[in-house]
């Protein structure tokens, strides 16, 4: 029972420990199995004290801008393929038939351009052109799948409507 209540006074001995009553703090010179307890809060509390964020390297907004640049400019049907993974079976399932329409809509609009079925003599320039609307298309998808999934989270606490309808085509 002792070991109980000092234990719920096991925070405050570490940050307050002007609250805690005597007869608690007393039980820490009984008790090695408390003590033992507070000697590994107290001693995590002091390493989080000491322990400082290492700062960022002076280049590492120059990097970071580089590497995305990077993975823009490299955007490859893989690239696509695992947007398009995500959003289909992401972890969020109630957006799959979302997504899929999402996805299926935008390939209409694209015309099909992401999977290179447009012209046959397109030449260098038109696939430079390609690949820079490919990726605008995708930072678009991407803001769209945001939105969607603001729009469910707010769906959520309106009401079991969208629940039901959720469950009806989850069971497709
Ligand atoms: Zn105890």
């Amino acid at each position: 029972m002792r070991c109980e209540r000092f234990q719920s006074f096991l925070p405050d001995m570490v940050l307050d420990p002007a609250r805690v009553p005597a007869d608690v703090r007393q039980h820490l010179g009984e008790c090695p199995r408390c003590e033992n307890d507070w000697n590994e809060l107290h001693s995590t509390m002091q390493l989080l004290d000491e322990w400082r964020a290492p700062e960022p390297s002076p280049y590492f907004d120059t990097r970071l801008a580089v590497l995305l640049r990077e993975a823009k400019e490299s955007a490859a049907p893989g690239w696509l393929e695992r947007m398009r993974l995500r959003l289909l079976f992401g972890s969020d399932l109630r957006l799959r038939p979302v997504a899929a329409a999402a996805f299926a809509l935008l390939l209409v609009v694209s015309g099909g351009s992401y999977f290179g079925v447009v012209s046959l003599n397109h030449t260098y320039p038109q696939q430079q052109q390609a690949v820079s609307a490919t990726v605008n298309d995708l930072e678009l998808l991407d803001s769209n799948a945001k939105t969607l999934q603001e729009l469910a989270a707010f769906d959520d606490t309106t009401g079991d409507a969208n629940s039901m309808a959720t469950a009806g085509s989850l069971s497709n």
